[in-house]
């Protein structure tokens, strides 16, 4: 653990004890009957949580938004993946919104009256932003907007989403717009279920003939991509907090198993293989904080892309081995840790997508 200041340890400790009094028993009806939290996200928000990133106004502490996502992700990866996904749509109006949008949006965000989300993804565009077809056509001073958006966390649960168009025949000219839940012409269609990270109010959502007034473009019109970049950091860092803490988990499941499984009188941990095993999975877990922490403290975007790349992927193969050394017991499915290694492997796919997570780098390092 990197040094914490007296407000960090306040945060970590106030985070830990949280999740422990009000995520943690409600964790089971989330991951049973994809129950979406909104009443504790907002509770996040009254207790001070989401403002840790929000520098227009509060502070910008990224190792305590890391430690937050992390904390709850222990107990709940679901719930820490709202938080990331609301953390990030809040900075993205902190960084690119005009006064008036902030003066609207922004202080109920931060106090989890306004929850956001971030609508990229089409059906048809997939892991290249740049591919969407969804439009937006100027009229007379307004803009109508056109098209869906698929995989969306909170896609119908959320009050706020910044949603990418396209707003030009250039194929380069995107706008982000601020639409509300309550504008006429937002569809909600087909609510989706993963194999694992239920209860994220994971949905497809569309527009039709929804109409916009010109102050709902977030950042300049046909400059809208600039959210990815935006968010970048922060989608990098939570990504990888949120795997962090899957490993923690893991890793206290599959000791406390290895010591109470005995096989012929002896504890499964007397075996030499067996150790070896747990060793591995406990220098991972280690390397992975060390990233984190790091890139959460150093404002270097490489550091941030590289713990995601790494967090992620070594958290997969954490919850995999840990799934192995719980042996036939490990496989069943109603069990904590094969549901682990199933939210480990969600975790790469989204946040910008690992594979082109790379290319990103390449540029960053250009
Ligand atoms: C649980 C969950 C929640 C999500 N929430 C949101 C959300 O809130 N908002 C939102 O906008 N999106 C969201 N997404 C969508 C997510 O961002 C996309 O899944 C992601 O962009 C990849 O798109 P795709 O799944 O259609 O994969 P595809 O584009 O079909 O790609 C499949 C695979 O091919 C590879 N690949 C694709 N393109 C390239 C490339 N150019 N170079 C190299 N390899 C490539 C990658 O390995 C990729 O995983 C969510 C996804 C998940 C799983």
């Amino acid at each position: 653990m990197l040094c914490l200041s007296e407000e960090q340890s306040i945060i970590k400790g106030s985070i830990a004890e949280f999740t422990k009094r009000r995520i943690e028993p409600i964790e089971k009806r989330i991951e049973d009957d994809d129950y979406f939290p909104m009443d504790i996200l907002r509770e996040i928000g009254k207790n001070g949580f989401f403002s840790v990133m929000l520098p227009g106004i509060g502070v910008q502490d990224t190792y305590s938004f890391s430690l937050i996502a992390e904390e709850i992700s222990k107990v709940s990866p679901e719930v820490a993946w709202l938080y990331v996904t609301h953390v990030a749509a809040s900075y993205a109006l902190d960084k690119l919104g005009t006064e008036e949008q902030k003066d609207s949006y922004l202080r109920k965000m931060a106090d989890g009256e306004i929850i956001g989300t971030i609508a990229i993804t089409e059906s048809s565009s997939g892991a290249t932003a740049s591919a969407i077809a969804s439009s937006a056509r100027k009229y007379e001073e307004n803009w109508i907007l056109e098209g869906s958006k698929t995989f969306i966390t909170m896609g119908g649960d959320a009050d706020l989403y910044a949603v990418l168009a396209k707003t030009h025949e250039d194929p380069a000219a995107f706008t982000t717009f601020i639409v509300l839940k309550s504008d006429v012409g937002l569809e909600l269609g087909t609510h989706l279920i993963g194999s694992a990270m239920k209860g994220i109010g994971w949905g497809e959502i569309s527009f039709n003939n929804l109409i916009l007034e010109k102050h709902r473009i977030l950042g300049k019109e046909n400059e809208g991509i600039k959210i990815i970049p935006t968010i970048a950091r922060i989608f990098s860092i939570g990504a990888a907090s949120i795997s962090l803490g899957i490993m923690e988990r893991a890793l206290e499941l599959v000791s406390s198993h290895v010591k109470e499984r005995k096989i012929a009188c002896k504890s499964l941990l007397s075996n030499q293989t067996v150790q070896d095993k747990l060793f591995h999975l406990y220098a991972d877990t280690e390397a992975a904080r060390s990233l984190v922490y790091r890139a959460s403290i150093n404002d270097d975007i490489r550091l941030a892309y590289s713990a995601k790349l790494f967090s992620t992927e070594r958290s997969i193969a954490v919850t995999e081995s840990a799934v192995s050394l719980f042996g036939a017991t490990g496989y069943e499915e109603s069990l904590a840790i094969p549901k682990l290694l199933n939210k480990a492997i969600a975790v790469p796919l989204h946040f910008i997508n690992n594979a082109i997570l790379t290319g990103l780098f390449i540029t960053a390092i250009d």
